[in-house]
């Protein structure tokens, strides 16, 4: 069996996973003058990267960045120091480094001008190969064997023997693009505290009608509230929009209240999520509305002339609520106002945005260096936090791979003295 053994060569680092997190690493190290082999399973690196410049490619959030952090919930500590090192400026001025200029959308979230992954990470690499990291793809790392790393290759196993390793091998949504969460035993073989991989901003499950499903599957549910009820009894309301799905409901809106909603339904087997289906009208304008008369006209156009509710939305009251609710002009109103929309299961984690879980925090030093395996990093969608879209996941990955980074090099000189 072919063995590269990299352990003689001090400044010297084997990083394993060509995403964000792992490519940001790469251009850290590779900075300082340290050479780099990094490993994929893939025929090509940044696969998820390029999907995500499907979306638009939401690089990072432009909010104060006390907000920014909040959303990392209770990993807003540990995201701290990350952040502070790669924050948001730090990656638009990376983006403009490689020649793509970025823009603040109205909702704050920041884009590249052209609105695509693409030119951005064929600069990326050039700029990587440039300053001679050499990739090494269709390589897939399979553990451990008596210190060295195993990887499957299409030539055979071959073992590599590394000073200090990253891993930055992702999550477990979106298997194909090459993240399957398959390191998370083999972590845990070694003693690793590692929290079990979830959906994170995922789609759930509602059991609707054949008729429901037939007529709205496909259609967006536009600028609606809606609300779910948190553990400490407080209630989460966002704004937004979501979309009908054959087998429930998916979307930003979902994807924004999708951690809570779906640590309810792991915990009671359903949850509520309440929507306000007119954002815009209180309760009691809503209801002197519909109790106006409405004599010949059918309650279709009324609901539609008094309470703008039509189409999509007009089908989910007529989904959720029985006959009586439907012309009792004050429930309904009540109904408008808080629809209680039954969830029974989120989506796999194969079809979420990201996954939740991953590597846990206490089993790493502030360098992101597991404390049971000297010399071996993490970074990236692998780590135990999670966020909403809106950014904050490639600024995350991207800040925690150059922290991991700059851990690595500490390591390294720590070794020469
Ligand atoms: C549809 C979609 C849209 C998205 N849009 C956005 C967005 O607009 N903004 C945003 O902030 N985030 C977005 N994300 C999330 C973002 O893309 C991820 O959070 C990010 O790519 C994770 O980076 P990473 O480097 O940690 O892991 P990944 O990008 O998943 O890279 C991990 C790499 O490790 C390799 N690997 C895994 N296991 C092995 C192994 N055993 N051996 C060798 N190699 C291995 C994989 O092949 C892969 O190349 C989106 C995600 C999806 C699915």
């Amino acid at each position: 069996m072919q063995e590269s053994h990299y352990g003689d060569e001090p400044r010297h680092v084997v990083i394993i996973g060509g995403g964000p997190a792992g490519l940001m690493a790469a251009e850290t190290l590779a900075g300082a003058g340290v050479a780099v082999d990094l490993y994929d399973a893939m025929p090509s690196v940044g696969r998820k990267f390029l999907l995500a410049g499907r979306g638009g490619l939401n690089l990072t959030h432009a909010e104060p960045s006390d907000r920014f952090l909040a959303r990392y919930g209770s990993r807003q500590q540990q995201m701290a120091p990350l952040l502070a090192g790669f924050d948001a400026d730090a990656l638009r001025a990376w983006s403009h480094g490689l020649g793509v200029d970025t823009f603040v959308g109205t909702s704050g979230r920041v884009f590249p001008t052209e609105m695509k992954a693409a030119p951005l990470l064929r600069a990326w690499l050039h700029r990587l190969r440039a300053s001679g990291v050499r990739f090494h793809m269709r390589h897939r790392w399979l553990g451990w064997q008596d210190g060295a790393l195993r990887f499957a290759t299409p030539d055979g196993e071959i073992r590599v023997r590394a000073n200090a390793t990253l891993l930055a091998l992702g999550g477990a949504s979106w298997k194909r693009l090459g993240s399957d969460g398959a390191w998370l035993p083999w972590l845990r073989k070694a003693g690793v505290e590692v929290a079990p991989l979830l959906p994170a901003n995922c789609g759930f499950d509602v059991c609707w009608s054949t008729h429901f499903r037939e007529r709205f599957a496909g259609q967006p549910v536009k600028t609606v509230t809606a609300a779910c009820v948190l553990p400490d009894g407080t209630t989460l309301t966002r704004p937004g929009e979501f979309v009908i799905t054959g087998s429930g409901v998916e979307g930003s809106l979902i994807y924004a209240l999708s951690a809570p909603l779906r640590d309810a339904v792991m915990a009671e087997g359903s949850v509520l999520l309440r929507l306000d289906l007119a954002p815009g009208k209180g309760l009691e304008r809503l209801t002197a509305e519909l109790q106006h008369p409405r004599g010949s006209r059918s309650l279709a156009s009324h609901l539609q002339s008094r309470a703008g509710v039509t189409g999509v939305k007009a089908g989910l009251l007529r989904e959720v609520l029985d006959r009586e609710q439907m012309t009792d002009m004050a429930q309904l109103a009540a109904a408008i106002k808080s629809l209680p929309l039954r969830l029974v299961a989120a989506r796999p984690i194969d079809e979420a945005i990201s996954s939740a879980g991953g590597v846990c925090f206490e089993a790493l030093d502030a360098s992101l260096m597991l404390r049971h395996l000297p010399g071996v990093f993490c970074a990236g969608e692998m780590l135990d936090w999670e966020a909403p879209t809106g950014g904050y996941l490639l600024t995350a990955c991207m800040a925690s791979g150059k922290s991991a980074a700059q851990g690595m090099l500490r390591w390294l000189a720590e070794r020469r003295t």
